[in-house]
């Protein structure tokens, strides 16, 4: 067979998201679609803002000789030094556009700058629950995957960090606002994860949500607070736009390293068969860098299911941003709570798919009224629990 035994012992202990996916389909075609409600989905449910829709009316039309076709590896100049103003500004210190490579969404950051700094058998720190995927893209470049957990509030615990690195650690992986948890990782932990990170080890601080907050939260600037960093981002989850695949890498020019290192991830950033970042969607990016959905209507979601399952005795913890709750399951065995929700049409992903058992992932970008209709299930599936 010509599948590589890698790829098929990944693919075997790959994502619950994709199991779940497969067991709606059915769920689907046996209660009808007006009977599942589906809390696993990471898409966006609402259409981009008016303005990136106007702007990309506005790059299609200007019709820039040549803009279609390859540039260099790092993206085109001027956008670069856009965002890097835009980032300077932000950061309150000196930032260059060959400080911002940009690269296709969040994911191909992260993928980029781990091709550079790995050889085989480094370690990359990822925090407990993690985004699934990270494991994959530490193995894709010969990295191997040390977990450590987060505190009770899913919080980085800067002194287990500490115990946990060692010669060999290259990166360590953040992720704020927080996929699954909702947490956001408050300035002055990121202060403490300074003192800290040493070289070779870096952050690399992965951060599609940034914008997607609530209650007046913002998400601290990891560049002003770490030294050795560099973030990850994109207007995937920002702008709804997801499968336009467009996001930057920003490498601190505060990294003994950073020459070297922007060389490396122009060249990983081509090598790993990118090239680059899409064209057209560079220069929509550069024109409304700042546009984001309306985070209301996540706000609103998430009050309107965290008070009724906190109310039916779920412990259910309010994220401050990204969109998805990480409540607890009522029973340890978070596979075996899963089912008994499925039981009512209702879909989540288990904690031990983000390697946290004993918890649920809820999405909260399925409609409201959605949300409303599956409450009673929910109350049935824990009162199932009891006695
Ligand atoms: N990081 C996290 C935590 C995510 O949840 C996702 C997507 O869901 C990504 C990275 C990938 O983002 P992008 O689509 O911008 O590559």
């Amino acid at each position: 067979m010509s599948i590589s035994r890698a790829i098929a012992e990944q693919m075997e202990g790959s994502s619950w998201i994709r199991r779940m996916f497969e067991i709606g389909i059915r769920l689907r075609q046996e209660r009808g679609p007006e009977n599942v409600f589906d809390y696993t989905l990471g898409n966006a449910d609402v259409e981009p803002p008016e303005a990136v829709i106007e702007a990309l009316r506005r790059v299609v039309a200007e019709k820039r000789p040549l803009s279609h076709g390859y540039m260099p590896n790092a993206g085109f100049p001027d956008v670069r030094a856009a965002i890097a103003r835009g980032l300077a500004k932000r950061i309150g210190a000196p930032f260059a556009g060959e400080d911002v490579i940009m690269t296709v969404g969040a994911a191909g950051a992260i993928n980029t700058v781990l091709k550079s700094i790995l050889d085989p058998g480094d370690e990359a720190i990822v925090l407990k629950p993690y985004f699934p995927e990270y494991r994959f893209y530490i193995e894709n470049h010969g990295g191997r995957v040390v977990e450590v957990e987060t505190d009770e509030r899913f919080q980085p615990d800067v002194a287990r960090i500490a115990a946990a690195m060692g010669p060999r650690t290259k990166a360590i992986l953040l992720n704020s606002p927080n996929n699954p948890t909702g947490a956001v990782y408050p300035a002055d932990v990121l202060r403490e994860l300074n003192a800290i990170v040493r070289e070779p080890a870096m952050v690399i601080s992965d951060e599609p949500y940034r914008t997607l907050t609530y209650d007046g939260v913002e998400t601290p600037e990891t560049l002003a607070s770490i030294e050795r960093a560099v973030v990850a981002f994109s207007w995937s989850k920002a702008m709804a736009i997801a499968g336009e695949r467009i996001g930057y890498l920003a490498i601190s020019p505060r990294l003994a390293e950073a020459a070297p290192l922007r060389n490396a991830c122009t060249f990983a950033n081509r090598i790993l068969g990118y090239v680059n970042a899409p064209a057209i969607w560079q220069r929509v990016v550069a024109q409304v860098p700042d546009a984001t959905v309306d985070v209301s209507q996540y706000q609103a979601k998430r009050d309107l299911l965290c008070d009724a399952l906190n109310a039916m005795g779920y412990d259910a913890p309010r994220p401050q941003g990204s969109y998805y709750m990480f409540p607890k399951t009522p029973i340890p065995d978070d596979v075996a709570f899963i089912g008994l929700l499925r039981e009512e049409g209702i879909l989540a992903v288990p904690g031990v798919g983000f390697g946290r058992g004993g918890h649920m992932r809820l999405s909260l970008t399925l409609p409201k009224s959605h949300i409303e209709r599956s409450l009673p299930g929910f109350e049935r599936a824990i009162r199932k629990t009891e006695g």
